[in-house]
């Protein structure tokens, strides 16, 4: 398979700052050092609980966030090295689609006119060929021209997340960063937005990169999925491989609380103790030692490294090492 997108030790610190001078105290590794890649066509879901780095991980490739330190190879591109000018051409190419739609679109705009502003910005097309372009957006998604006189109040949630998916579509990205894009959707909704996504991934060549919590939204969507914990990618594997034959202990945890329709297949539930660690002050070693029901001593001194351990299957963990 051919990748599109290559992540490189990706890092994002944020400053912790305190005191009357606002010096900076800490910081929190909101990404750490996490290397993966997207092949062109596939969707590659990113899980994990929330404050585990999944949406910074998509930010920072999008360069929402600046990265502080890494590569994001984007078709040979370093997107990192890009300026300016070059990184915004770029812009068209990868898009993003929100959590919650709601919040994203500017209420003061109408359907129409927030699916054409990506347009005017990139300079595409006259005002009218723009204006056949919405209606043709908004059928894509679903929805009927006669919307893009409506404001987002006047939609349903699902709507909405419709009208942020023709944002995004717009100007015919090749990856686009779905981020939570279900989360906030009534479950009813949410089949209906997964698959529009797959049809429209297949209509338009598109690459996703799908980040969301819920284990099961992610298994329906993704080809590979790759599992967050305290700003690590601790396990990547192709949907099956991942979902059947977990190998790190987190995700061991994260799939025994998921339930499964046949009982003959039932995991035992594992209950993990403790919190999650502050990711301004991860555990040394393994940062999942602190909660880990098979934690050595090696655990708790040296980080594993993320490797491959049979076909495309890779974990960062000791038990693996043996
Ligand atoms: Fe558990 Fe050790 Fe593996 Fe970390 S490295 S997941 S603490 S066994
Ligand atoms: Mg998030």
């Amino acid at each position: 398979p051919q990748s599109i997108l290559d992540v490189r030790n990706l890092k994002k610190y944020f400053p912790i700052r305190g005191g009357v001078f606002g010096r900076k105290v800490g910081e929190v590794k909101a990404v750490d050092n996490v290397s993966f890649s997207v092949n062109k066509g596939e969707t590659l879901g990113i899980v994990g609980e929330s404050g585990c780095g999944k949406s910074t991980t998509g930010r920072t490739i999008l360069r929402l966030e600046e990265p502080t330190s890494g590569e994001v190879q984007f078709e040979g591109k370093n997107l990192v090295r890009l300026k300016g000018e070059e990184m915004r051409r770029m812009r068209r190419e990868l898009q993003m689609v929100f959590q919650d739609p709601f919040a994203s679109l500017n209420p003061r705009k109408t359907a129409g006119e927030i699916i054409e502003e990506p347009l005017q910005v990139h300079g595409i097309g006259s005002a009218k060929e723009r204006k056949e372009q919405v209606k043709e957006l908004l059928r894509v998604v679903g929805l009927d021209a006669f919307h893009a006189g409506r404001y987002p109040h006047q939609f349903s949630g699902g709507q909405r997340q419709r009208i942020g998916i023709a944002r995004a579509l717009a100007v015919k990205p090749k990856l686009i960063v779905a981020d939570e894009p279900v989360s906030a959707l009534d479950v009813s909704i949410q089949s209906q937005v997964l698959n529009l996504l797959e049809d429209l991934q297949e209509k338009f060549d598109l690459t996703y990169l799908f980040i969301a919590h819920d284990l099961s939204v992610v298994r329906h969507i993704s080809d590979r999925v790759g599992v967050m914990y305290l700003g690590r990618m601790v396990e990547l594997a192709d949907r099956d491989g991942l979902y059947e034959n977990p190998l790190h202990p987190y995700t061991q945890a994260l799939l025994s609380a998921v339930p499964v329709p046949d009982p003959e297949t039932k995991r035992e539930r594992i209950i993990l103790s403790g919190d999650v660690p502050s990711p301004s002050n991860p555990p040394k070693g393994c940062a999942f030692h602190t909660r880990c029901p098979h934690v050595m001593d090696v655990c708790r001194e040296v980080r594993p490294e993320f490797k491959e351990h049979g076909d495309g299957h890779f974990a960062a963990c000791h038990l693996l090492e043996k």
